[in-house]
């Protein structure tokens, strides 16, 4: 009691937190002058939580729990509440994440048949859901998950970031934990941007594609890694952190325009719209790239090696209408479930007419805007309501065609700029 009446301020019992260092200080109910803060209670909670889910060593830990990691199937529906089609992808990356927790359930296991990683590339234009399916999964797992940009990658030695920076980002998700970060899964978009250029990369130097290309087989293909902790090369004096990439599952992503040219070329070349047996097929033109083959990526300017260390090829649609006037409603964090829940916060009650939605997908089709089209087209609508409505008596509002007409006029969008 005597050190109680001795505090001066408040504290937490537990780590000793200022109350005016938490966000909050809760009282015991039974032992007047004893706390515990919230930042405390969080992570307890969280403790808890991991406890629950794999025991005491975490989903990371030595041994992985085949029994409560999701099955391929639930995997794929747990996409389907966020992704809208792309049945194909799902299905891939469903059986390569579950897959990755086997190898992982096997790894240092003595055994003579050792589970090979299966990286996976995802071709498809921009905007299908290409990175989306990447961030929903990440929701899903309990490794360290990162999304890194290619784009950003060059030859070491030159302007841009190393390739070795990639692990850098999972390095931090992974709270430095080596060993985590080492059974983790990093997304590399934009992998078309470090195609060769030419069919003859020795003429010129290729800084930003082939050069890189090497660079990430090294990371693919499974060897130690030496990963400065702070990325970049601003801080030349840190400390390397060595780590193995031999499981980290590598998910790559890239809209590899025009490819659609190669893999029509080598149909009309090896198969002539035939099956071996002779039988004709139908070749969908209008989709031609779901008939894309390692061979087409090579065409496209990635190298062998890259390809053989990315052995699941998928490929993702064009969102077409209807898909596209789905996506606005019917997602778990659809964009219209956004402003509803948004308005609702403010005690109005939001509703879309169907037209206006017709509306809104038929412009970001004339507008060539796509699915990423759609968030800026309501957020143009919205935004003289959403400045509006807080300050008014309003309990209800409805948005009409003729609203979202009048918004678009008025912001420039009718403008043929986009065309
Ligand atoms: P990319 O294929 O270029 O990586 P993104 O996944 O970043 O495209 O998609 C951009 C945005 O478009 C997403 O944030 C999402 O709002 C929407 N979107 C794209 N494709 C889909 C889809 N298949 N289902 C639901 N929303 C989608």
């Amino acid at each position: 009691m005597a050190k109680r009446e001795r505090k001066q301020i408040q504290t937490c019992d537990f780590c000793g937190r200022p109350a005016d260092m938490s966000s909050g200080l809760i009282p015991s109910a039974v032992t007047p002058g004893i706390y515990i803060c919230t930042e405390c209670i969080e992570q307890v909670h969280e403790v808890i939580k991991d406890f629950h889910a794999h025991g005491t060593k975490g989903a990371t830990g030595d041994g992985i729990d085949l029994t409560s990691i999701p099955r391929p199937k639930e995997i794929q529906q747990f996409l389907d509440q966020y992704v809208i089609g792309q049945d194909s992808a799902k299905k891939y990356l469903s059986v390569a994440v579950y897959n990755h927790y086997k190898r992982l359930a096997q790894s240092g296991k003595d055994d003579d048949v050792d589970i090979e990683k299966s990286n996976i590339i995802m071709v498809g234009p921009t905007g299908t859901g290409k990175t989306l399916l990447a961030k929903t999964i990440a929701r899903l797992l309990d490794v360290p998950f990162t999304i890194v940009d290619a784009t950003v990658l060059t030859q070491a030695g030159y302007v841009g970031e190393d390739i070795e920076s990639l692990l850098t980002r999972l390095l931090q998700v992974a709270d430095y934990d080596v060993e985590r970060a080492e059974k983790g899964i990093v997304f590399i978009d934009e992998i078309d941007k470090i195609a060769r250029k030419g069919d003859n990369p020795s003429i010129t130097r290729d800084v930003s594609g082939e050069g890189v290309q090497q660079g990430l087989l090294k990371l693919l293909e499974g060897s130690i890694v030496n990963v400065p902790p702070q990325g970049g090369r601003k801080h030349p004096e840190q400390k390397m952190i060595p780590v193995d990439t031999k499981n980290i599952l590598f998910i790559c992503g890239g809209a590899f325009d025009g490819i659609e040219r190669n893999i029509a070329r080598r149909l009309n070349t090896h198969v002539v719209g035939y099956t071996n047996n002779g039988e004709r097929v139908n070749i969908d033109r209008d989709n031609m790239l779901s008939y894309v083959a390692p061979q087409d990526l090579k065409s496209f300017g990635l190298i062998p090696e890259i390809i053989g260390r990315l052995p699941i090829v998928t490929s993702l649609e064009p969102l077409d209408r209807d898909a596209l006037r789905r996506v606005l409603t019917e997602p778990r964090n659809a964009i219209v479930k956004q402003y509803i829940k948004l308005f609702a916060m403010d005690g109005v009650t939001l509703t879309f007419d169907d037209d206006a939605l017709d509306l809104i997908v038929d412009k970001a089709i004339e507008y060539k805007l796509g699915a990423r089209g759609l968030r800026s087209i309501v957020e143009t609508v919205m935004i003289d309501p959403m400045f509006e409505i807080p300050s008014s008596d309003s309990k209800e509002f409805t948005v009409t065609s003729a609203l979202v007409m009048e918004k678009l006029k008025k912001a420039n969008f009718e403008t043929n700029i986009y065309n």
